[in-house]
C-alpha cells in the first residue's frame, strides 16, 4: 500500500494511480466479489486452499495457462486480463493497490492491466476445481481428490496433523492417534477424581485428592486415628473423644475439663457429685425465689400506704396526680416508711 501522507489536501497514494484505473478497480473489486459470492462454497474452497497453494501436487504437470505469473502456483479464482493472462484473485488485488506505477501491467508481456476489462475466468475455474491432486499428506495418505474436494478430505483425513486441544499442551498428532492421546495418554488431559468425581487436570488431581478433596478419608487431626473424610471433620470434631472439653455440668459448677474420653469417664463416675452441686444449684435458686417475691410483696405494700408527697395531692403513690416522677425531696419521705 503506498504512503497515506497527504499532499495538498490529496494523497501521496491517489498521486499513484490514475483517476481512472482508481475508479475501474473499484468496480472490478465490486464485480469480482459479487460474482465470488454467487459462486458460494466455490470461493470458499478456493481461498481456503491459498495457504498451501504451494504445496499442492498434482497427479498431472500442471498446464503452464494454469500457473498464475504473479505467485507461481496454480490459480485460484482465476481473474483473466485483455492480454489472455489469467491471476489468482488475490495476487492480481495486491498488484493493483500495491502498484507504483500510474498503470499496473502483466508482469509477462507488461501489457496494460486494466481492471474495468478484467473478468472472472469461469471456463477456467471449472478446469482448476476438477484437476487431480494427491492428498497434502500422502505418501501416508494416498488418496487422490479433484482440486475443490481437497479441503473437505482434509477434515477428516486421517494423517493430517492436529494439535492436541487440552489446555497447556502443545503436541501435534495425526489425527489417527488425537483420540487415543486426548483420552489416556495427554499428561493435560482431564480426568475425574476417583474420590469425588469432579473432573481436573491430570497434573493437579494428585495435589486435589491429598489437599483438598473433600471425599478423602484423612486420620482425625485431634488423635483419636479415625479415618473420616475431610468435609466430614468439623462434625466428628463434636463427638471424637480426644477433643477438649468442660463436664457437661459445667454450668452447676463443675470444674473438670479435659479430653471428651476423660470427661465422658469423670461424669460417669461423679455421679454423687453432680447430684449435689445441682442441690446446691437448686437451694441456692429456691432461696433467690422466696427473697424475690418478699422484695415483691414488701413494695406493693409500701405503695399502698404512701401517699403522694406533692402537697396538694391525696391519693395513694402509684394512683397519683400529674406529678409521676418521683423528685429529689420526696423519694427519701418514700425510703423512710
Ligand atoms: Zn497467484
Ligand atoms: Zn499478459
Ligand atoms: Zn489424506
Ligand atoms: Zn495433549
Ligand atoms: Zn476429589
Ligand atoms: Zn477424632
Ligand atoms: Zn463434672
Amino acid at each position: 500500500m503506498a504512503s497515506a501522507e497527504t499532499n495538498g489536501g490529496k494523497s501521496q497514494e491517489s498521486s499513484l494511480l490514475s483517476d481512472d484505473v482508481r475508479r475501474s478497480l473499484g468496480s472490478w473489486l465490486e464485480s469480482s466479489e459479487s460474482q465470488m459470492r454467487s459462486a458460494g462454497s466455490v470461493a470458499s474452497w478456493e481461498s481456503e486452499l491459498a495457504s498451501i497453494q504451494h504445496s499442492l501436487k498434482f497427479v498431472m504437470k500442471l498446464k503452464e495457462e494454469f500457473i498464475c505469473p504473479i505467485c507461481k502456483g496454480v490459480v485460484l479464482n482465476p481473474q483473466q486480463n485483455s492480454c489472455g493472462h489469467i491471476y489468482c484473485f488475490h495476487c492480481l488485488q495486491g498488484l493493483l493497490e500495491s502498484s507504483s506505477l500510474s498503470s499496473p501491467v502483466c508482469p509477462v508481456e507488461k501489457a496494460a492491466i486494466t481492471p474495468s476489462e478484467v473478468f472472472q475466468d469461469n471456463c477456467c475455474k471449472r478446469e482448476i476445481s476438477s484437476l487431480e491432486v494427491y492428498c497434502t499428506n500422502s505418501p501416508l495418505c494416498t488418496s487422490v481428490l479433484t482440486l475443490n474436494q481437497l479441503q473437505e478430505h482434509l477434515k477428516s483425513c486421517q494423517y493430517e496433523q492436529l494439535r492436541c486441544s487440552n489446555p497447556g499442551c502443545s503436541e501435534l498428532l495425526q489425527r489417527r492417534f488425537l483420540q487415543e492421546h486426548l483420552s489416556s495418554t495427554c499428561p493435560h488431559r482431564r480426568e475425574s477424581c476417583p474420590h469425588c468425581q469432579q473432573p481436573f487436570q491430570l497434573s493437579v488431581i494428585q495435589d486435589h485428592v491429598q489437599s483438598s478433596c473433600p471425599e478423602v478419608k484423612v486420620i482425625c487431626p485431634d488423635g483419636c486415628s479415625s479415618l473420616v473424610p475431610r468435609n466430614k471433620l468439623t462434625e466428628h470434631g463434636e463427638s471424637c473423644p480426644e477433643v477438649h472439653t468442660d463436664c457437661s455440668f459445667k454450668m452447676f459448677g463443675c470444674s473438670v475439663k479435659g479430653k471428651r474420653r476423660k470427661v465422658k469417664m469423670h461424669e460417669e463416675a461423679a455421679v454423687c457429685h453432680h447430684v449435689l452441686l445441682v442441690l446446691k444449684s437448686n437451694a441456692h435458686l429456691e432461696q433467690q425465689v422466696v427473697f424475690v417475691q418478699k422484695e415483691a410483696l414488701l413494695r406493693q405494700q409500701r405503695f399502698r400506704r404512701t401517699r403522694c408527697s406533692w402537697v396538694t395531692c391525696r391519693s395513694s403513690w402509684g394512683l397519683c396526680c400529674s406529678r409521676t416522677e418521683v423528685t429529689n425531696w420526696s423519694y427519701p419521705l418514700l425510703r423512710g416508711l
